[in-house]
């Protein structure tokens, strides 16, 4: 059977999946990451009431602020949690979909990653999800843990090792040895709220209104976590808020490095705190190690220096940072025995 299966090319693909904040990845086994798209779908309310997918991914993150009454666009694991179950299978049906040309996949083995602290209900809802787009086996596994593998730490080894995923809603820090999470911890401080914070600091600054990708951009294109030698600076277009007409100003990588600096103070806060809860031994190895940055975050100018400075270890930058998670979950599928050591059952 096996090989007429193979015949007609219908081979299983088993797949890992990052089911990220703010991007979802998914990774066929053995082979290069397929999918790499903004966790959103939009949705319009069709006149029975039913609700339509318009959008998945990219196209949909494009809609977002820019939609009219019926259409919404939305990121339904915005806060590291399931804010609509809907929505969510629907996102992770479209995206296994996707790599089979639309059709149900063959009854694939899946590993998906999830945000550390989704609770029991959320993860059977993303499991469930998996089944209804046609895997056969779905296992979960821990984002610190995700992230750890991904960025080549020796997570068997009897060895303490650190790593900080600054993600779209969440930061996610764990301690990780002998194939476990000894640590691990979840703040709401992420992306996100650096973005919200910058909306927050260009209002009061400069009486401007800008949305949240506007906020995104100045954030990747002139943010940083510490002192530039050569501050940047960009020009931003929003609406005056007092007089409501469209204006532009000048925004300053310290305007940036301002209107972050309290998000990014509750991030380190959660690092010290991490490393306070380390047990003696496993916090000798950290010293020696360092701790490793993950996520999207872990590209924001400065953030090494920032946090090495504060918790005075060395910290490092993950390679494709943004990919670490992922890379981490395609591993897991590669390795059943690390898998089992690491997931969780429901
Ligand atoms: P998640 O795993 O929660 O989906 P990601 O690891 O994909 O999140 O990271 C997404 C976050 O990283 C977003 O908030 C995004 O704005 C931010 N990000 C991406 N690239 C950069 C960059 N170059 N500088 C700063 N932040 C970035
Ligand atoms: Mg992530």
């Amino acid at each position: 059977m096996a090989f007429l299966k193979n015949l007609f090319g219908f081979m299983s693909k088993d797949l890992a999946i990052d089911l990220g904040t703010a991007n979802t990845l998914v990774l066929v086994k053995g082979k290069e990451i397929v999918i790499n798209e903004p966790s959103v779908v939009a949705v319009k309310t069709n006149k029975y009431g039913q609700e339509e997918i318009l959008a998945v991914g990219q196209e949909a993150k494009e809609m977002i602020g820019k939609t009219p009454g019926s259409i919404k666009a939305i990121r339904p694991m915005k806060d590291g949690v399931i804010a609509d179950f809907n929505t969510t299978e629907m996102m992770i049906e479209y995206f296994i979909k996707k790599i089979n040309g639309g059709k149900k996949l063959s009854s694939p083995r899946v590993v998906i990653c999830v945000p550390y602290g989704l609770t029991q209900v959320e993860r059977k809802a993303v499991r469930e999800s998996a089944l209804n787009a046609g895997a056969r086996a779905v296992h979960l596994i821990e984002e610190p843990m995700a992230a750890a593998i991904g960025a080549g730490l020796p997570v068997r080894e009897p060895n303490g090792n650190l790593v900080v995923d600054i993600g779209g809603g969440t930061t996610e820090i764990g301690v990780t040895s002998l194939g476990g999470l000894v640590i691990s911890k979840s703040i709401r401080v992420a992306g996100d709220q650096l973005d919200m914070a910058i909306v927050e600091y260009i209002k009061k600054k400069f009486n401007l209104l800008i949305g949240d990708r506007v906020a995104e951009m100045l954030k990747i294109d002139i943010g940083t976590a510490t002192k530039l030698e050569e501050e940047l600076s960009t020009i931003v277009k929003g609406r005056h808020q007092v007089k409501g007409v469209l204006t532009s100003v000048t925004v300053t990588s310290e305007d940036i490095r301002e209107a972050i600096a309290a998000p990014l103070a509750q991030i380190a806060d959660a690092l010290k705190n991490v490393l306070e809860q380390t047990p003696p031994d496993l916090a000798g190895d950290i010293v020696e190690n360092g701790i490793v940055l993950t996520g999207g975050g872990a590209l924001i100018r400065g953030i090494d220096k920032y946090l090495s400075d504060i918790v005075q270890l060395p910290v490092y930058i993950a390679e494709e940072p943004l990919l670490a998670v992922a890379k981490g979950t395609g591993e897991a599928l590669n390795q059943i025995d690390l898998l089992q050591q690491t997931s969780y059952e429901d």
